[in-house]
């Protein structure tokens, strides 16, 4: 056994761990103060070194750095700053007959001590979004960013060490290791984002403590076309949706599933779009980022070797280049069902495409799987977009879109079993942060006390009374 007293990771979590009471009875405005300093160096002070940083780490282009991480942490502070005060206001309920002479309400208090474990496809998004849920929620917090992405845990350790003590919030660089210790400790909340494997391991580990935990994972999220879609618009947000960030995002199109009729058509249409996002040369293009690291871009080209051994239609794309780890935008058909392609979630700029022909194979194909963290259906068909709905299971759903429900902050965000546990963003993200605090005060003498023993036949009759009529 760890011996913790000898242990910074332990040091800290217990400076933490005092601090909690005095975090915890912050109010409305201090925090609303906290989240204007962490908006105002991510939006302003820091901003130069933000866009460096994810540059140096996977060439991620300045334009999608604003638009994928500055973006959604500013606005999600606004959000949670027009509504924090009603969020942590006393929530009255109804008083129920049978407990007349009494009132009752519950309160989101803080949870204590949070570790929060972010990947690296968005690091600083995925950080720093969570722990404003956790600060708006009065917490103390850890945060472990991802190893894969060095230069922007850097400058978000100076971000926090500029506007936090580390009793408060604290960073922690570094690699698997300090997750894994870490994990030892007895946090009150761990807020994981990765892949459903580690999201295993997070979840085993909180078991020791009984942690709570919020998991954030991913999967295969399909995107079914049927023949009633406009294609080029289709063309278009999926060329958007798979192909930024490199293919890096959890909720992008995992794979197609297109109507045989319209297949060869709609394939014409998405080539020519990303050929106008990207040029004929993506390696050149300034708006390509690239393969976080050669782990991630061995384990793609491994995918793509495995469509060639199985004769696999390359419509597009399929070259590589190590030394930049550049895999080219690649759309693939004809894929047998044992392909890796078809088994893992593939995370990066390779998108399968398969046909259907009815909505039932649709549907029953979707269910074979795990289910997944989103699932897009472009349609003008009422009909086939609610079957495919109410017969299947999915995180989230965005009909003639993709990607973008993420930004919507009044949506819950998050999946279902194997694709996540728990939800995030705006007020879900507040409440995954909180402990709904039941409170009953009795005001007169309770109803419920006539019925003390000794049990009686009149206080039989007034308990059968009871159950028949409140
Ligand atoms: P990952 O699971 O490999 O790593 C995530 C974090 O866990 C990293 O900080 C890493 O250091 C840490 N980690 C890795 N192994 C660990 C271990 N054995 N013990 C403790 N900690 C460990 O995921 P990733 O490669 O960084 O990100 C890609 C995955 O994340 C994909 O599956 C993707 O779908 C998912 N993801 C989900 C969301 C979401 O919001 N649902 C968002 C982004 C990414």
């Amino acid at each position: 056994m760890t011996d913790y007293t000898t242990n910074t990771y332990y040091n800290l979590f217990i400076r933490q761990k005092d601090n909690q009471y005095k975090i915890g009875n912050t109010t409305y405005k201090e925090r609303v103060k906290k989240l204007n300093a962490l908006k105002r160096v991510v939006e302003i002070t820091y901003k130069e070194k933000i866009r460096q940083a994810l540059y140096d780490d996977f060439k991620k282009p300045f334009t999608e750095t604003d638009l994928t991480e500055i973006y959604p942490v500013v606005s999600e502070i606004k959000f949670v700053k027009s509504n924090l005060k009603d969020w942590m206001s006393r929530q009255k309920v109804e008083t129920p007959m049978a407990l007349l002479g009494s009132s009752s309400w519950y309160n989101f208090e803080p949870k204590g001590v949070c570790l929060v474990i972010s990947p690296w496809n968005f690091p600083l998004n995925l950080t720093f979004g969570p722990l404003v849920s956790a600060i708006a929620a009065g917490n103390t917090v850890i945060l472990k960013p991802s190893e894969m992405t060095p230069h922007i845990s850097k400058v978000m350790a100076e971000i926090v060490k500029d506007i936090f003590e580390d009793n408060e919030v604290a960073l922690l660089e570094g690699e698997v290791e300090v997750s894994q210790e870490l994990l030892k400790l007895p946090f009150n909340h761990i807020f994981f984002t990765g892949s459903p494997n580690v999201g295993k391991i997070v979840m085993k580990a909180a078991a020791e403590h009984l942690t709570s935990v919020t998991l954030e994972l991913g999967g295969k999220s399909p995107t079914i076309i049927d023949e009633t879609a406009n294609l080029k618009s289709t063309a278009k947000k999926i060329a958007w949706g798979k192909f930024i960030n490199n293919g890096q995002i959890c909720v992008s199109p995992d794979y197609l599933l297109v109507k045989e009729s319209i297949k060869d058509n709609f394939v014409n249409e998405l080539k020519q779009q990303v050929k106008a996002f990207y040029t004929e040369e993506a390696s050149k293009s300034e708006s390509f980022s690239r393969i976080v690291n050669n782990r991630h871009f061995d384990r793609l080209v491994n995918h793509l070797e495995d469509a060639k051994k199985h004769n696999a239609t390359f419509e597009m794309g399929g070259k590589s280049k190590s030394e930049d780890n550049f895999i080219e935008p690649t759309l693939i058909s004809n894929l047998p069902e044992n392909a890796s392609l078809l088994q893992d979630e593939i995370f990066g700029p390779i998108l399968p495409i398969k046909t259907y022909k009815t909505n039932e194979e649709v549907i029953n194909y979707i269910n074979s799987k795990e289910k997944p963290l989103a699932l897009y259906i472009y349609s003008k068909h009422k009909k086939t977009i609610n079957d495919i709905i109410k017969n299947t299971r999915a995180g989230s759903t965005c009909i003639n879109n993709n990607v973008v429900q993420y930004s919507n902050h009044n949506l819950p965000f998050g999946g279902s079993n194997n694709s996540g546990i728990g939800k995030s963003h705006g007020f879900f993200g507040f409440q995954e942060f909180s402990n709904k605090r039941s409170v009953m005060k009795q005001h007169t003498k309770g109803s419920i006390e006539f019925l003390f023993p000794p049990y009686t036949n009149l206080k039989q009759k007034i308990v059968d009374l009871t159950i028949k009529w409140f």
